[in-house]
């Protein structure tokens, strides 16, 4: 007969009508039970949906938090009462029950009950063989983690069957100097109690927190009727879920194994049997296929009504299913994206919540190749994460090396103490660089991760020996030029040889999500890109403009550096005007096809910020080539690199201060910018390109700039005849320029912070140097990250806060942002939003990351 609604309210009311249904810590898991994931943890609260929606859970008891803390202090619950809905001579098992899904907690222990008359029964029902391997299994559970006795005496008993079962015994009555206990009441007391107190101890509570839970977070229990997966006809147990872990794509998935108990079908070895068909063994369809139809409703069910996609635990006993238990299935940064999407688009959430679900930094795994998750990783050190995505190749130690390497189709990693401009032309065509030095502002990670080349820096635990061309791990292994690593920029990792690798996946399911989190961002997400390559990327990943053009990046080319070391190094006035007269179409190339693949879209073009240290050639061999080059005589070029070298060139002649004392450099930036913008705007929507000068610290220097700009803006309307506007904002990164941004700001339109320099000099720490001896700072808690990673909110955030509030005091209209490496994080998003910038520039590929990001603080 089939139930009406009534008939089951009717059911489901007799249920709750159990003295247990109606207690607040010893609770029986019916309908209404008073109960939820805070007071008796995720696990419990999902049973109790599992039995709201009718399905078959064995009878279960639930310990709220408060319970638990007691028995772990000694005080016992009434175990008669507890004991009371699973009847007489009952088997069970308990689980713990968290707030957090991944807080951990102490293991699940089986088959409480069994004892000798247990035992005997049990052997005539399912053969001597399986009986007693499950008492010896939960004698041993018992020893260890309820008596705490030592493991190895009960691992190495030899015996098997009856007599190893004795043995057992015996180990146990000789260590404990008292017999096993018979009694249900005694081993489910024991177990409540040994769980409870492992919760409260010192290595677990670290090990939570480690993972994020609070310092008082509780700990539930459920006790369970034991649904034995042993017996006659069709026994077993295993796990189904219905998409595949990694890619998110529906497959009806899991293992099951006959005549088994928990989670034995996942164990190494197991001779597990597939659900569906599959080529690797039988299947459940095939062996019970009305138990296959019924999980795979159950699991259904509990996708639509739990709102998530499920992992179902189950038994089968005589052919007849039980639901253990149901957790969210594990997945991968991708499959989580397909997982959300696909409950969005089937009405199971709405949009919004989908994304929510979506850690924004796992996006990084669909936009890079990924080691596989489940390939084995020998790792031989550990760096500084700067710049994601793995990538295996062969060892290369210099920029020729990997130029080399490349015309061979050999993808290789180039190798360096720390990477200059000479080795762009590396970068380029290596599939990954490793260095010795820096952090996530040094060269090497500011390159890396605008061109999407996976990048670990600052890998202090290798010794870098680039004479002999080795790497020499810490375990003494040694790594020669040619020899196959892999690095993994994602998270810092160095491993020897060639894991298997997951491609980057830009999928339909991601661009939906993209298009779901556009809906709902209120805050600008433009992209840092200095080339042509890196805007289409911008344009790709439907970044809004460009943030910041570091036109100094445009000369890293071989072709262009000489010409940038001409200018550089040009002694008079006429030899300097030549080398910028060869600058100036160059520049004006690169900024016509910005503007053309930006489409109408803004772009702030940052006038030259070079180092110069950054465009010096380093040693022998390179001034040489240098001088070779600009056709001098070697002694000259040295001369003029001693004379060019600072002692702190960070804090020298860089940005504006090299555009005041050359201003010819920024006239010709000028120049070829406007010229661009002329030739854009002839074909197309016209162009307002904004041009923005580096390294402010005084107003004075907003004044000089802008009235030489200005001259040459005009110039150029009158050559040819087109009239056109444009925006020159100041580009806040000393902390002068914050606290004077309100006269700062009478000259710009925008101010954007630069936060890698504003960091640097607000700490007084250096971006290229502080690499080494960062991790010993963060470890000890001085810094509680390194600071050129994650925003200091506190100390750089009150100079952002200031400066914008001081720059829109004095200019309403004035756009604010930030351009620093910081941008495209989730938590400087975050603050960026709260005090009102417009928007936040990162690199393109970090795009994606920032949009979730501002969408989710929007929803
Ligand atoms: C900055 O200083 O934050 C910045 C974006 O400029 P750069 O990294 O080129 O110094
Ligand atoms: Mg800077």
């Amino acid at each position: 007969a089939v139930e009406t609604p009534q008939d089951r309210a009717e059911r489901f009311a007799a249920l709750d009508t159990h003295p247990l249904a109606r207690d607040p810590d010893v609770t029986l898991i019916t309908p209404r039970a008073p109960m939820s994931p805070m007071t008796h943890g995720g696990r419990a609260k999902c049973l109790q949906r599992l039995v709201r929606l009718d399905m078959p859970v064995p009878r279960t008891v639930a310990l709220s938090f408060a319970e638990v803390h007691r028995i772990a202090a000694g005080k016992m619950p009434d175990m008669k009462r507890l004991l009371e809905p699973f009847g007489e001579a009952p088997l069970l098992c308990v689980r713990p029950s968290s707030e957090g899904a991944d807080w951990g907690g102490p293991g699940a222990i089986l088959n409480i009950g069994l004892n000798d008359a247990r035992y005997a029964e049990l052997s005539a029902r399912i053969g001597t063989e399986a009986a007693c391997g499950l008492y010896r299994r939960f004698i041993q559970s018992y020893a260890v983690d309820v008596a705490r006795l030592d493991p190895d005496e009960f691992e190495e008993i030899e015996e098997t069957g009856e007599a190893g079962l004795q043995a057992m015994l015996r180990a146990f009555e000789d260590e404990m100097e008292e017999p096993f206990p018979q009694d249900p009441a005694v081993q489910l007391a024991g177990v409540l109690r040994s769980m409870a107190r492992a919760w409260e101890g010192t290595t677990a509570r670290i090990l939570r927190e480690a993972k994020g839970a609070p310092v008082d977070a509780g700990l539930g229990l459920v006790v369970q009727e034991l649904a034995l997966g042993l017996g006659q006809g069709e026994c077993g147990s295993g796990v189904i879920q219905l998409v595949n872990s990694h890619s998110g794509h529906p497959q009806i998935t899991g293992r099951y194994l006959r005549q088994s108990q928990g989670r034995d079908a996942l164990q190494q070895g197991a001779e597990a049997i597939f659900l569906e068909d599959d080529p690797r063994g039988p299947s459940l369809q095939e062996l019970a296929p009305e138990a296959f139809d019924e999980l795979i409703a159950h699991t259904q069910l509990m996708r639509k009504r739990l709102r998530a996609e499920m992992q179902a635990e189950f038994t089968l006993v005589n052919g007849r299913v039980h639901i253990l238990d149901g957790v969210r299935v594990a997945r991968s940064g991708r499959a989580a994206v397909r997982i959300a999407v696909s409950l969005a688009e089937d009405g199971i959430i709405p949009h919004e919540e989908a994304l929510l679900r979506i850690e924004p930094r796992a996006l990084n795994e669909l936009l890079h190749r990924q080691v596989d998750p489940d390939a084995p990783r020998d790792c031989i050190a550990k760096g500084i994460a700067a710049s994601p995505g793995a990538a295996t190749g062969i060892l290369v130690f210099s920029a020729a090396e990997a130029q080399a390497a490349a015309a061979r189709n050999e993808p290789c990693i180039l190798v360096r103490r720390e990477t200059s401009p000479e080795d762009i032309r590396g970068m380029h065509a290596a599939v990954g660089v490793l260095t010795e030095r820096g952090g996530m502002t040094s060269h090497a990670a500011v390159i890396g991760r605008g061109m999407g080349l996976p990048c670990v820096v600052g890998v202090s635990d290798l010794r870098f020996q680039t004479r002999q061309n080795t790497l020499t791990a810490a375990d003494g292994r040694v790594f020669r030029e040619g020899d196959v690593l892999t690095i993994d920029g994602t998270n810092g990792e160095v491993l020897a040889g060639a894991p298997d690798l997951m491609e980057a996946s830009l999928d339909e399911a991601f661009q939906t999500l993209m298009s779901w989190a556009d809906d709902m961002c209120d805050i600008g997400i433009r992209a840092n890109a200095d080339t042509p390559a890196d805007a289409q990327t911008a344009r790709n990943f439907a970044a809004q403009g460009i943030g910041l053009c570091r036109t100094e990046h445009m000369f890293f080319e071989a072709d262009r550096l000489t010409v940038m070391r001409e200018m550089i190094f040009a002694d008079e006035p006429q030899d300097r005007r030549a080398a910028i007269d060869r600058l100036l179409p160059m520049q004006r190339a690169d900024f016509a096809e910005l503007f053309r693949i930006m489409q109408g879209q803004p772009v702030c073009i940052r006038l030259f910020d070079p180092p110069l240290h950054e465009f010096l050639p380093h040693d022998r061999a390179g001034h040489r080539e240098l001088a070779e080059a600009l056709d001098l005589p070697l002694s000259d070029v040295t001369r003029r690199v001693e004379a060019l070298s600072e002692y702190n060139p960070m804090l020298g002649m860089r940005g504006v201060r090299l555009g005041i004392t050359v201003p010819e450099i920024y006239d010709m930036q000028a120049r070829a910018i406007f010229e661009a913008t002329v030739e854009a705007s002839r074909d197309g929507a016209a162009v307002v390109p904004e041009i923005m000068i580096p390294l402010v610290s005084a107003k004075r220097e907003v004044e000089l700039v802008k009235t030489r700009i200005d001259a040459v803006a005009a110039a150029v309307r009158v050559e040819t005849g087109r009239n056109f506007t444009y925006r020159l904002g100041v580009m806040v990164e000393t902390p002068r320029a914050a606290l004077r941004a309100g006269e700062i700001a009478q000259h710009s339109a925008f101010l954007s912070f630069g936060t890698n320099d504003l960091t640097q000099m607000t700490y007084g720490l250096s971006r290229d140097d502080a690499g080494r001896f960062m991790s010993k700072y963060v470890n000890l808690g001085v810094y509680p990250e390194d600071p050129f990673h994650t925003l200091d909110t506190d100390g750089v955030g009150e100079l952002l806060t200031i400066g914008a509030e001081r720059g829109r005091a004095a200019r309403p209209d004035l756009t604010v942002s930030i351009c620093g490496e910081h941008g495209g994080s989730p938590e400087s998003i975050a603050f960026c939003r709260a005090a009102g910038f417009d928007y936040v520039s990162c690199s393109p590929f970090r795009v994606p990351v920032a949009r979730l990001a501002a969408a989710q603080l929007a929803v």
